[in-house]
């Protein structure tokens, strides 16, 4: 579980209250100036952003409005709860011929379409600005370009970006921090490093949190410690979100005691967000004790600090999950009653996955059954996969029929139960499960992972042969496959799906992309220097032996972070000592 950097949502403070709005309203209205109309619209301006409602109702008494008074209603939409209001404004005055939209009716309409992701309606914009002639106004510009890399169309954004005739920072921005929301990573560190190669931009607070994201996606350790140093060169780490975003950043990268040095060396005041990222970061790290320690300090928000949120509870409550810490596990449970804190379906969730691992499956189903919101497929999933591990035929039959019934048909769930029957020797119903998947037309996921070296980033697929060394990368493969054979290693075929003979499934296994990476790191770095790997799936329990193997045989200590947490191998054995 990763927590999101917050964006901020535009929405003006209510800093005139309704009565003083009234009181102007009046006066203007006895001494006439409401007719006056610079006086009017700046009034309907200030109403929009306070008071929406109320500047709307004073807006349909005009009789003919002009365009700023549209404007100030079409801004108030687009900054409200339902921007999509600012679009129908907008078609409402395109049908009055009273006055025309300008370059800031165009800019607030576009960013409505950013908040709505109204991706159709930000690219007829596009049409009107070029048609109406104002592309020449770079602020608007800078809008239609945040407009359509926030709507996702990175590829246009780009274009319009390198179209600009000037570039402002506001561009750079949208840009970088499209393109790392975008699941475009590499693009964004790009565009980071040539902004600060001789393009005259300094980054701000809102640029490094765009390259920050980017690097921890990445895993990009000498990238994010750059960004690091330029953050503390410039004096942006007195922002709390940077400094959110920086121990984000380290913890994902897998430098824990990074990111709790910096949490620790803060000059700003710590955000409850502050407090959160750090105990994930030891949850993720598998080092529940640390986490615990930080979740403590809080001290339910005692001791001056931020009162502990339902985030805090959920990454104390993963903590004691990925250290295998149950007793502690249900205390923080226990405490969010007393704290009067409410309880998501990710906390029963993690509630029920630190009893499953435990083998203590009654009490897991008892909490899913007896819980007050409607449990979720991930509960269920979460249920049959303790029932796997625990060899438990009754509850895994259980928890299929409840996921069947929910209309979920993950890859997942079909492997899963197979095994148990698998395990269990019982065929025939191994049989009936896969006749079920290809009924159902499951697919899979396609996995991949990323590693990093001497400061470029690699992506490898499974029985990926995409990259130039492929070759050399395969023969490494089959000279550690050798090898760990000596040490009485059997491929675990049972992680492949597909109907096909033991040799082949062994072939499928061996070049699994978090096996590619591995490789490619062993023939590309120097010895003894440790190997960082980022999965997008969970890691294979067959990838999971094999690393194991390949850290005590080649002397390596590797990192692999995977969807749910890290595993660092090193002589043999693994961080999260097989429980994950
Ligand atoms: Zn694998
Ligand atoms: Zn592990």
């Amino acid at each position: 579980m990763m927590i999101p950097i917050p964006i901020p949502i535009p929405i003006p403070n209510p800093i005139i209250s309704l009565a003083q709005l009234q009181q102007i309203h009046g006066h203007l209205l006895s001494s006439g100036l409401f007719h006056f109309y610079p006086s009017r619209s700046k009034f309907l301006d200030s109403c929009a952003a306070s008071a929406l409602p109320y500047a709307a109702a004073i807006f349909s008494r005009i009789p003919l409005p002009l365009t700023n008074d549209w404007n100030a209603i079409i801004r108030g939409h687009a900054q409200s709860h339902h921007p999509i209001n600012a679009l129908v404004t907008f078609l409402a005055m395109l049908r009055r011929a009273s006055c025309r939209p300008d370059a800031l009716t165009c800019s607030f309409f576009l960013k409505a379409c950013a908040r709505a992701l109204a991706v159709t309606e930000a690219f007829q914009m596009h049409a009107r600005v070029l048609k109406s002639g104002f592309q020449a106004d770079v602020l608007l510009q800078t809008t239609l370009l945040d407009a359509q890399a926030k709507c996702g169309e990175l590829d246009n954004a780009l274009k319009l970006f390198y179209e600009m005739s000037r570039k402002d920072i506001a561009s750079w921005n949208a840009l970088i921090s499209g393109l790392a929301q975008g699941n475009r990573p590499f693009e964004a560190l790009e565009l980071f490093k040539e902004m600060g190669h001789g393009c005259g931009m300094m980054p701000n607070d809102v640029t490094v949190l765009g390259a920050l994201s980017a690097c921890s996606q990445l895993g990009a350790v000498r990238e994010g410690d750059g960004v690091y140093e330029y953050i503390r060169n410039n004096g942006l780490d007195e922002n709390v979100i940077v400094c959110n975003a920086v121990i984000d950043m380290y913890a994902k990268c897998g430098l824990v005691d990074k990111a709790c040095s910096v949490f620790e060396g803060m000059k700003c005041r710590r955000s409850v967000i502050t407090w959160n990222t750090m105990i994930m970061g030891f949850a993720m790290d598998g080092d529940g004790v640390r986490a615990l320690q930080i979740f403590n300090c809080m001290d339910g928000g005692r001791l001056g600090g931020p009162m502990p949120d339902d985030v805090t509870y959920l990454a104390a409550l993963c903590a004691c999950n990925h250290a295998g810490m149950v007793e502690e596990g249900l205390r923080v449970f226990r405490l969010m009653d007393k704290h009067g804190v409410r309880k998501n379906v990710k906390h029963y969730g993690s509630v029920v996955d630190l009893l499953g691992r435990a083998g203590r499956l009654d009490e897991a189903y008892e909490i899913i059954v007896c819980m007050p919101v409607f449990p979720d497929v991930v509960l269920w999933q979460t249920l049959l996969g303790a029932s796997k591990t625990h060899g438990n035929v009754g509850m895994a039959e259980n928890a299929s029929r409840n996921l069947v019934e929910m209309g979920s048909s993950t890859c997942g769930d079909f492997v899963l139960l197979s095994n148990v029957y698998a395990a269990q020797k019982r065929w025939n119903d191994v049989g009936k499960v896969r006749g079920a998947m290809m009924s159902r037309d499951v697919k899979k996921i396609p996995g991949f992972s990323y590693m990093e070296v001497n400061g470029a980033i690699f992506k490898f697929f499974n029985g990926d042969k995409g990259h130039p060394n492929w070759r050399q990368i395969y023969w490494k493969l089959e000279e550690i496959s050798i090898q760990i054979r000596e040490f009485g290693y059997a491929p675990q075929t049972n992680f492949v799906l597909h109907d096909i003979g033991d040799e082949e499934k062994a072939n499928a296994l061996c070049y699994h992309s978090e096996k590619l990476a591995v490789a490619f790191g062993l023939i590309s770095t120097d010895e003894g220097t440790s190997i960082n790997i980022y999965k997008n799936l969970r890691i294979c329990g067959d990838c999971h032996v094999v690393i194991k193997l390949i850290s005590k045989l080649y002397g390596r200590k590797i990192i692999v972070r995977d969807r749910t947490r890290f595993h660092r191998f090193e002589e043999g054995s693994c961080s999260c000592k097989d429980y994950w």
